[in-house]
């Protein structure tokens, strides 16, 4: 796949285009993209008519949609409670005046009921929270028929790769984030050139939706830690190409992909705000761009919910 592809108006990554069922790899000439549909139906919230109160400004945003983040009260007590939403523990803030659960919603979350457990001093109790439904942008793409298999030694490099991955992203680490304000910036500035849930449709069939945040930036831009934390994984993978992974505590990890270099390794520890790596176009990608994830409880969530200017 050439990484140049003057004829796609928006550089973005193709590992959408994954299937290992089918192992295709698109002629990505022949891809056919509506811009006009990319960024429809993600419409933002209207801006806040006063000044946020103190609460509404702590980032993540609460949006209880698949993709969002529910913030659960989980009262006073004087330890820290545990909780988790099914096997998975979850990040929880505060002091003991009042504790929160901040829950990350998966993308393919049915619409509906959501549950977490806190195994609090006493009784373990759930808490139910409401999921509504969203619609994310879709984003249709037509491949010529003369699609290619994964090479039988891309398939097996790929399989190990993703069981190496989930190594990673089972991550759960202490302590948790020192502040309950986990306001992120932009690792680098740019157009948004892919956003967070498009639904992506390939040859009718849908696939994937995007799992992150597309940041368009020439190769070599400073690529900045969002929030203090550690590098917990550093490589050349298949699809993302040079990714970096952070762990900002209980769960909480962010990602970065197609780097053209990075200078650190698993251990480092990030200031937010560090330069630690720069942009590039490396793995399945048409043109330099950052992809971008933000992982909760093992759920990827819109990156956008962290930032304080919420774009
Ligand atoms: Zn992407």
């Amino acid at each position: 796949m050439p990484a140049d592809l003057p004829d796609l108006p928006y550089p973005r990554d193709l590992s959408f285009l994954l299937q290992r069922r089918y192992g295709l790899l698109a002629t990505a000439a022949a891809l056919t993209v509506p811009t006009a549909s990319l960024f429809a139906a993600d419409t933002p919230p209207p801006p806040p008519s006063s000044p946020p109160s103190p609460s509404e400004s702590v980032r993540p945003r609460a949006l209880a949609v698949p993709g969002g983040i529910v913030r659960l009260s989980l009262g006073p007590a004087a330890m820290r409670p545990m909780a988790r939403q099914g096997d998975m523990p979850l990040l929880v803030l505060g002091d003991p005046i009042e504790w929160t659960a901040v829950v990350g919603i998966p993308l393919s979350a049915e619409p509906g009921m959501g549950r977490i457990t806190v195994s609090a001093p006493g009784t373990p109790r759930d808490i139910p929270y409401p999921i509504q439904a969203k619609r994310y942008a879709e984003q249709r793409l037509k491949v010529a028929p003369g699609q290619v298999d994964l090479s039988p030694e891309d398939e097996a490099r790929y399989n190990r790769e993703r069981a190496h991955l989930a190594t990673v992203m089972a991550t759960f680490s202490e302590p948790p984030p020192p502040s309950h304000d986990l306001a992120m910036r932009a690792p680098v500035e740019g157009r948004r050139s892919g956003p967070f849930g498009l639904r992506r449709v390939f040859n009718g069939q849908s696939r994937n939706p995007h799992s992150g945040m597309d940041i368009a930036a020439p190769t070599g831009t400073p690529v900045r830690a969002p929030l203090a934390g550690r590098v917990i994984d550093t490589g050349d993978y298949f699809f993302n190409g040079q990714t970096v992974w952070l762990d900002h505590g209980s769960g909480l990890l962010t990602m970065v992909c197609h780097l053209s270099a990075s200078d650190v390794k698993p251990g480092d520890s990030v200031s937010a705000g560090d330069v630690f790596a720069a942009v590039g176009a490396t793995g399945r990608v048409t043109g330099p761009h950052l992809h971008w994830s933000v992982m909760l409880n093992r759920a990827m969530v819109d990156p956008a919910l962290f930032l304080r200017d919420g774009s």
